[in-house]
């Protein structure tokens, strides 16, 4: 069929009709006959089998009896009626119950005529009864285009009030088949069908809505699948290929006086095996010629600074200056100090630029900058103000990608004529599977290493009945001259119960730790970003003892000398967010301890999360069990979701396929990279389709 009756309006199907079309469109976005056909089934029910009543076992799952209703009767309680019926077939009896509905129930049911009923059971007072069957005249059954694997498609609340059952979509879908013949056209060009074995698109098709058996549901799930990611890569390979030959960046092939001195006499320790590793693909990177927009991912304390700064002295020593751009106040100042005291026996002028910057050095900088005396820039976002310029910024570093968002980003490049090359660093790691769709080939760096002599945090689990254990545990490390975080969830900055929680807390450990003995800090969102810092930089030089803090602490920040957190209502907090705060301690020599504290009642979410915490430091592993809990929409944060919106595929459980796909669409690309072979015409086809239906470029920076 042509694509344009694919785009014909869902209201022309017939059994549509004006409301029923709004109904589709408002809760599930169907606006055309494509947007039907791709409205997959989320499982199936087996209706291979026909039970007899005195097969019933209890704990079987749904079932599918024929039989008649020999009696219908209604019962009055205080908590409602319902309606019930005898259903018998030449084995035994049981009930079918109603609680809603039953007006039209009892008007349309035909008693002593034979039904195929299906749905879950239940066993009391010594019978079966299965509430709210689906139920289908045996006549009808069997006239049906209808299959043994029967396919449940995703509802809502306000489809299935309005009497838009899975049926009246399986219907709908029948319709659509008829109208259109089931006759599309192929998508996958011909080589890859046959090498793959895979079925054409519209057996697929058909199959996936009407299974015939579970065999040909396996073949037209897998060529679907295969298909959605094949245009998913294709799309980000493409997007690659683009963003390579048109984006020239700056060239950096000297490796010159800054880079050679301090690796040759300044390095501080012996750099990891992942440290070398990932600065000389950085290296490769700015010698090629086109700008560089790498992601660099390493958890926290892998060492990403000193290959951020590593990198900005190649900047240097090819006469361009370098930026440094953190979140926090804090964390530019932790990075300022820092990297002073890293290139204390070079020649490089650095300098930092925070909103509190006094407007005297504000003004110095600005001039500095502009006339190249600023080797490199430390700061936060003042350092995407209009009156920063540049002379000539080489290469922009970004520390803890989630907070700056693309927009942000961009506003850097607009600085130079050419874009600067950009280093992306996140300690959030992106599992290896979601970094590879999401990103295609965009340059992923990974430090996967600790350096050495690290001692693993330990992390236990504590239930809120042995705060009094804790808090003793508590008071003996502050008394070995430690600090010690502990957090409270503020899910929602600004929800009143979340900072009742927070206060209340506070006044307990306050009582708990009184002064002048203990001295404790607090920190939460709701408090001045002056009187913030105020608070952070007392507990960052040791004066207090204890931190009492929401996640604001989450990001960066770096004080040694801190060797326990705690985290109250731990369970409340999502798996990588627990990872992160975790990685506030163990930064220095000492023994660290992570203690996530909760209460008794846990969701099975819950201690999916708390195990996977107690049992591994490794951020990775920690991001793909998160990816599973929580599915990638969630996890790259909501503005992300789109690009994932797969309509069949699953990018974790279908990870496989995945790979297969990449490599069949690198392959066609590297072969015909302009689709312009008269074989691959239906690809370049499609692929236009998409650029224009949806758009995925949106979501990569
Ligand atoms: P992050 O990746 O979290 O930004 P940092 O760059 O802050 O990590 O490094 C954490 C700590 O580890 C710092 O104190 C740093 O000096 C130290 N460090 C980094 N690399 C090495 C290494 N190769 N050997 C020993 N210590 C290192
Ligand atoms: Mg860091």
């Amino acid at each position: 069929m042509s694509a344009n009756l694919l785009q014909t309006p869902i209201d022309y199907l017939k059994g549509v009709g004006p409301n029923r079309a709004d109904l589709l469109r408002k809760e599930l976005g169907i606006q055309t006959y494509q947007d039907l056909i791709n409205f997959f089934p989320n499982r199936y029910l087996d209706k291979t089998r026909f039970y007899k009543i005195n097969e019933l076992q209890q704990n079987t799952a749904e079932v599918q009896v024929v039989g008649k209703i020999v009696h219908l009767k209604s019962f009055d309680q205080k908590k409602g009626s319902r309606l019930v019926a005898d259903f018998i077939d030449e084995t035994g009896k049981m009930e079918l119950v109603w609680f809603r509905g039953q007006k039209w129930i009892r008007e349309n049911l035909k008693l002593n005529t034979p039904y195929v009923i299906f749905g879950k059971t239940n066993w009391f007072n010594g019978m079966f009864n299965m509430p709210h069957p689906e139920m289908e005249l045996l006549e009808e059954h069997e006239k049906n285009l209808r299959t043994a694997m029967q396919p449940v498609y995703p509802s809502t609340e306000k489809l299935t009030k309005a009497g838009i059952t899975n049926r009246v979509i399986n219907k709908l879908i029948q319709q659509l088949f008829i109208e259109t013949r089931g006759n599309f056209y192929d998508t996958l060009p011909e080589n890859i069908r046959t090498e793959l074995k895979l079925i054409s698109r519209a057996e697929a098709m058909f199959n996936v809505h009407f299974p015939k058996s579970q065999e040909l549901l396996a073949k037209a799930q897998f060529r679907l699948k295969f298909e959605e990611l094949f245009y998913v890569q294709l799309q980000l390979l493409i997007k690659n290929l683009i963003h390579k030959q048109k984006i020239k960046g700056f060239v950096f092939d000297q490796v010159g006086e800054n880079f050679g001195e301090f690796y040759q006499e300044h390095l501080p320790f012996e750099l990891t095996g992942a440290q070398k590793r990932v600065i000389k693909e950085i290296r490769a990177d700015l010698g090629s010629g086109a700008q560089m927009n790498r992601l660099l991912q390493g958890d926290v304390g892998s060492g990403k600074t000193i290959v951020a700064l590593m990198s900005m002295l190649i900047a240097l020593d090819n006469g361009f200056q370098a930026c440094l751009m953190a979140p926090t106040e804090i964390l530019s100042v932790q990075h300022y100090n820092g990297l002073l005291d890293l290139c204390k026996e070079l020649k490089t002028s650095i300098y930092l630029l925070t909103g509190s910057t006094k407007t005297s050095k504000r003004k110095e900088i600005h001039e500095k900058l502009e006339n190249g005396e600023i080797n490199i820039l430390i700061g936060t976002h003042a350092l995407l103000e209009d009156k920063v310029k540049f002379q000539n910024l080489g290469l922009a570093i970004i520390d803890e990608q989630h907070r700056f968002g693309v927009a942000q980003r961009a506003k850097l490049w607009h600085k130079n004529e050419l874009p600067p090359h950009v280093l992306v660093m996140t300690a959030t790691p992106i599992p290896r599977t979601l970094a590879m769709s999401l990103y295609g080939d965009l340059d992923v760096s990974v430090i996967d290493e600790l350096p050495p002599g690290r001692q693993e945090i330990k992390t236990v689990h504590r239930f809120d009945s042995n705060r009094l254990k804790v808090f003793k545990f508590i008071r003996d490390e502050i008394a070995k001259g430690r600090q010690v975080y502990i957090v409270y969830p503020l899910i929602q900055e600004s929800a009143s119960m979340d900072y009742k929680d927070l206060m209340d807390g506070y006044e307990s450990i306050a009582r708990e730790f009184p002064l002048p003995e203990f001295q404790i800090s607090i920190v939460h969102g709701q408090m001045k970003p002056a009187d913030k810092d105020y608070e952070m930089d007392r507990f960052v030089k040791g004066e207090t003892h204890i931190m009492v803090a929401t996640t604001v602490i989450e990001v960066g920040v770096n004080v040694p000398n801190a060797s326990v957190m705690i985290i109250e209502s731990a369970e409340r907090f999502g798996l990588s967010q627990l990872h992160q705060l975790r990685g506030r301690v163990g930064r220095g020599a000492e023994q660290s301890y992570c203690i996530l504290m909760t209460g008794h009642k846990l969701s099975e979410d819950a201690k999916t999360r708390l195990q996977t915490m107690t049992g591994t430091s490794d951020g990775f592993e920690i991001a793909e069990v998160d990816l599973k809990l929580r599915g990638p929409g969630d996890l790259m944060g909501t503005q992300q979701s789109g690009v994932l919106n797969l309509k069949i595929a699953d990018i974790v459980k279908d990870n496989q396929i995945l790979q297969l796909a990449r490599a069949y669409a690198k392959q066609l690309l590297a072969v015909d990279p302009a689709m312009t072979d008269p074989r691959n015409k239906m690809v370049r086809y499609t692929y236009d389709q998409l650029a224009t239906h949806k758009n995925i470029w949106n979501y990569i920076s």
